[in-house]
């Protein structure tokens, strides 16, 4: 096998557009959630080429056609542990969920992050209901209308000025008495007057049938509670990539990003390639995980032709 890639989101299927074009007969490994993020969110709008825009899991199968129109071959199927070869040119070994062994010269690894929930049951029920992780992405829908955000840190401040620029009010819940976010981030909150910050505060409940009315929020010192009135319900409280199999084998940051070469995509082990959120924190957009998705098909290819 020349190429593996793990994980079906835009950048997984954007490395087997190119992969595929490029004759190396890649496989794909959609994970638990084939077609990634994407499929949890409705309207996707900046993506380039959809001017009347798409829905997220329209987008993610026709980019699963457009791959498999090239010959990818795409397994519903996720791989649940990996043996990487240190050595340039080496085999590395892959284990799907029933522990068949598959090898290859090269992985490109594109499990993406996961945004991270309270978990709180109603929040859970009004995902895509006026509960978004994504401000960039579902921000526009609440135009002109009151929403709230969760989180201190500099996610939630620069979603906060995003939705503050097209929403009626924007009410920070903050855990803390004090922000996470750089200072630099604080002060950009001065020049919108339609955020209001609630240090101290935490969502007890999201109330709504099938779509958000208000919350129900607590006040951590006192313990009082009170409601809020608001349509849309963002969580800015952080990402987590999905790197659990690869911890130990591949270099990555403190909070388990994969750590990529320059501007390549290329990891520290030869033959491993990393696209898309598993290793960006700071862009996590659709087109710039399909940007780094090709990156990936032609890091690897150019590794191929160098073994
Ligand atoms: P962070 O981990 O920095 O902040 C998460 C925030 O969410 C904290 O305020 C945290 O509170 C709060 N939080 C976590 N869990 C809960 C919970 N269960 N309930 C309520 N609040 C909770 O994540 P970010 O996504 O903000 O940032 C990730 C990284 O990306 C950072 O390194 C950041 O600097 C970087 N970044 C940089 C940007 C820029 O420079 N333009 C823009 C965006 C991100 P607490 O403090 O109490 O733990």
């Amino acid at each position: 096998m020349n190429t593996i890639i793990i994980g079906s989101g835009p950048a997984g299927y954007t490395a087997a557009i190119y992969a595929a074009r490029a004759d190396l007969k890649p496989i794909i490994y959609t994970g638990l959630e084939p077609g990634g993020q994407l499929t949890t969110t409705t309207e996707v709008d900046n993506f380039p080429g959809y001017p009347a825009g798409v829905d997220g899991p329209t987008m993610m199968n026709e980019l699963k056609e457009q791959a498999e129109r090239f010959g990818t071959e795409v397994k519903i199927d996720f791989i649940s542990k990996v043996n990487f070869s240190k050595d340039k040119g080496g085999i590395h070994k892959l284990y799907n969920q029933n522990g068949d062994e598959i090898i290859s010269k090269t992985v490109i690894i594109s499990t993406g992050a996961s945004a991270k929930y309270l978990g709180l049951p109603s929040e859970q029920r009004l995902i895509g209901g006026g509960v978004s992780a994504c401000a960039v992405c579902d921000g526009f829908f609440y135009k002109n209308q009151d929403v709230a955000i969760v989180g201190g840190g500099d996610t939630a401040i620069e979603e906060a000025t995003y939705l503050a620029k097209i929403c009626s009010n924007v009410t920070m819940l903050v855990r803390k008495d004090h922000f996470r976010a750089s200072k630099a981030m604080q002060n950009r909150l001065s020049n919108f007057d339609n955020i209001k910050v609630l240090f101290n505060h935490e969502v007890e409940e999201v109330m709504g049938e099938n779509v958000v009315d208000g919350l129900r929020i607590k006040n951590n010192i006192n313990n009082d509670n009170s409601e809020l009135k608001i349509t849309g319900l963002f969580l800015a409280i952080g990402h987590s990539p999905n790197t659990d199999i690869f911890k130990g084998l591949v270099e990555m940051d403190d909070s388990g990003y994969i750590i990529t070469d320059k501007i390549s995509t290329k990891t520290n082990i030869p033959g491993v390639f990393a696209a898309g959120d598993v290793q960006d924190k700071d862009y996590r957009q659709a087109i710039t995980a399909a940007g780094t998705g090709c990156m990936a098909a032609l890091d690897a290819e150019r590794y191929l032709q160098e073994i």
